[in-house]
């Protein structure tokens, strides 16, 4: 059964692309036709931002620069992504708003919840820009936060590998892909690291469905709001 509403989550690191930093407009233009395929079915779409591909607040950190002055600089890079993105979007055809949690009203209108909920439906594409706004926290725990707000029924996680597995892929031939997992399991096994754990935690408290999946499958995003089972699913 297709989905009505979902939040698609986006890190800094797929917008890099065939770069170490910055923004590889090819690969933002291909993340604009996918997510129109599944919006042209219907489904409502939220898309959080990640910033890592310019700065991460605890990474940044340090010799001066504050821990909340360094989030306060990786929100201000989810910005700078969440504003490419959609004017790549809308270049591509697809009805796009950026409502931004840092308030910044010459690039963006404020994110609130009655102005996203009015264009979901009327069947714009929503790119929340700058995290849920609050420093000590990554744009996967926002994006968990933002879907329950919004009244998401799925968070959908692009990442580079095609779901969880039960050691690295990359390091170990006999790596076995799960095709659903437990929060608990999820949350307790230290080698399960495609969502941060205050993020997992979240979801698992409030029965938020998390899928783990590569979207460089082409169609796969469609395909996931259309309800097929693809990646790895935890719930
Ligand atoms: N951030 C924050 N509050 C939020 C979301 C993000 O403080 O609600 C900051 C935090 O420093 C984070 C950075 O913004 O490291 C960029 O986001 P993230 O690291 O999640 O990006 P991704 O890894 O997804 O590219």
């Amino acid at each position: 059964m297709a989905y009505k509403r979902v939040l698609l989550k986006l890190s800094g690191e797929m917008f890099a692309g065939k770069y170490e930093s910055g923004i590889d407009p090819e690969l933002v233009t291909w993340f604009a036709k996918e997510v129109k395929k599944a919006a042209d079915n219907g489904t409502e779409i939220v898309i959080m931002v990640g910033g890592g591909n310019f700065v991460r607040g605890a990474q940044i950190a340090g010799h001066g620069i504050r821990r909340v002055t360094g989030d306060h600089m990786g929100m201000l890079a989810t910005m700078i992504n969440a504003l490419a993105v959609t004017d790549i979007f809308e270049a591509n055809n697809v009805k796009t708003r950026c409502l931004s949690n840092i308030f910044a009203d010459q690039v963006a209108e404020k994110f609130v919840y009655r102005l996203a909920n009015k264009h979901l439906e009327k069947g714009r594409v929503v790119i929340a820009a700058g995290g849920i706004g609050r420093p000590y926290l990554t744009t996967d725990t926002a994006a968990v936060s933002l879907a329950l707000e919004m009244d998401c029924e799925i968070v959908l996680k692009a990442t580079k590998v095609d779901g969880v597995y039960d050691k690295d892929p990359n390091k170990h031939d006999d790596a076995k892909r799960y095709e659903t997992l437990d929060f608990q399991h999820a949350v307790e096994n230290p080698h399960i690291k495609v969502m941060d754990k205050a993020a997992m935690g979240l979801a698992m408290e409030q029965g938020m469905k998390l899928v783990i999946f590569n979207p460089m499958e082409e169609g796969a995003i469609a395909n996931l709001v259309a309800g097929d089972s693809i990646g790895t699913t935890i719930s």
